[in-house]
């Protein structure tokens, strides 16, 4: 089975004819996941950042089951579905207040592409289509297709390798002033200078609001990013806050923009908006943002065969009421101080450059590289599910983790310090 797999099957970012070791998954429960050899392991991935209720969730299992004895899908062209009115509604009233309108796509990139095409639509149809380009940030990241690929960190976004085909847009320095530190005089000026440059040609400037992900899990000041939300003002430049990563309390608001106070024109969702169960995403906008589309008889120009299927619908509806009826902020905050303490104690490891927490994420920053395979094999002796990138070791378990397997996991990051 494993072989098959080695020679037939591309895994994310990866050879294959040099393939890295995979673990067959047998089935997973709660926060442990099972592999085909009976081996359990602790989940301190969320796969992802999903799986924040635990895998085989009884209710999002119902939701499903439900859902499949209606209809699995439906196209939504021309058909509408209470699935998909049901969550639009849900998330219209969990978003902030001018976040009114909203388009369902398949995936987080997908949802990042639909709002970069909402802000070029938007200027376009205002008569102003030379306002064409994205402003964003050194360290970001926004997913794989072109439209997102061209927004994420030029280095590990691999613009190099698609030169030529990746759009040139605008990038300031990575956010330098670390969460919960307050802006000095210079930390905007990279960013005023490049708005009071190129607001022209600028659509809209997009960021992961407070914590970058995959490019590099970097948690910067609530201070910075609402400083960034008034410079778009400012300047006449929509802001895009991709969510897709903080949405549904993993930094312990329900929505990462919380902690700046502030409320984008554009924001994707997506990841933990099914709980971890289907591919779904959506991109909202507010009012202004629609009125520009639609002047002129202007139509949003994207349509995805699977739009709002009705399966991913029901289970994100259910997910969102398991959320919200459960006490997620006290989880969230117990975990908090629980990766503070515990991974804490390895800060003054000579390995270890920096130790990061916010919310459910806990980040161990290495001086070097860290070899994954290796590391995967130790971590999975250990009994435990960790998958580290670059020099970071982290962790965003479920929220429905106990103490002890949470424990289990801040011990084994010790494992891969020696
Ligand atoms: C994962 C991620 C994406 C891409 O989502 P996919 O579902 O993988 O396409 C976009 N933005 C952020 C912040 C992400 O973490």
């Amino acid at each position: 089975m494993t072989n098959f797999d080695r020679t037939h099957i591309w895994h994310p970012y990866t050879s294959i004819t040099n393939p890295l070791p995979t673990y067959p998954v047998k089935s997973a429960s709660g926060s442990r996941l099972t592999l085909e050899d009976g081996t359990e392991l602790i989940d301190g991935m969320s796969s992802w950042w999903c799986a924040i209720h635990g895998y085989n969730h009884p209710v999002l299992n119902a939701a499903a089951e439900t859902q499949l004895g209606k209809m699995s899908h439906v196209m939504f062209g021309g058909l509408t579905h209470e699935p998909a009115i049901r969550l639009a509604r849900q998330l219209v009233e969990l978003t902030p207040d001018p976040l009114q309108y909203i388009f369902f796509s398949d995936s987080g990139s997908v949802s990042v592409d639909v709002a970069l095409k909402m802000a070029l639509q938007f200027w376009h149809n205002q008569g102003r289509p030379e306002k064409h380009r994205m402003l964003t940030v050194y360290g970001g990241y926004h997913g794989d297709t072109f439209g997102a690929m061209s927004v994420c960190d030029p280095i590990t976004g691999m613009h190099k390798l698609f030169s030529g085909a990746v759009n040139k847009h605008l990038f300031a320095p990575r956010p330098e002033p670390q969460f919960g530190s307050t802006l000095t005089a210079t930390d905007l000026e990279p960013i005023q200078q490049l708005l009071e440059t190129h607001n022209n040609e600028i659509a809209a400037m997009i960021l992961e609001p407070i914590v970058q992900g995959a490019g590099g899990m970097w948690f910067y000041s609530a201070e910075y990013l609402n400083a960034v939300a008034q410079l778009c003002k400012k300047y006449d430049v929509l802001l895009i806050l991709d969510e897709i990563a903080t949405g549904f309390g993993r930094t312990g608001k329900l929505f990462a923009s919380e902690h700046a106070g502030i409320t984008p024109d554009i924001m994707c969702l997506g990841k933990a908006l099914t709980g971890g169960y289907m591919s779904l995403a959506a991109t909202l906008c507010n009012e202004r943002v629609r009125d520009g589309i639609s002047a002129n008889d202007g139509i949003l120009m994207h349509g995805p065969t699977f739009m709002a299927n009705p399966l991913a619908c029901n289970i994100a509806s259910a997910s969102i009421d398991l959320l919200l009826k459960s006490d997620w902020q006290q989880k969230v905050a117990t975990i908090e101080q629980q990766l503070t303490h515990e991974l804490g104690k390895y800060c003054s490891h000579d390995a270890v450059a920096d130790i990061r927490v916010l919310g459910a994420i806990g980040v161990v920053e290495l001086h070097k590289q860290i070899d994954i395979a290796e590391a995967q094999k130790a971590f999975v002796a250990a009994g435990v599910w960790i998958r580290p990138f670059g020099k970071l070791a982290y962790l965003m378990p479920p929220y429905t983790i106990n103490t002890t397997d949470l424990s289990k996991l801040t011990s084994a990051i010790g494992l891969i310090l020696e």
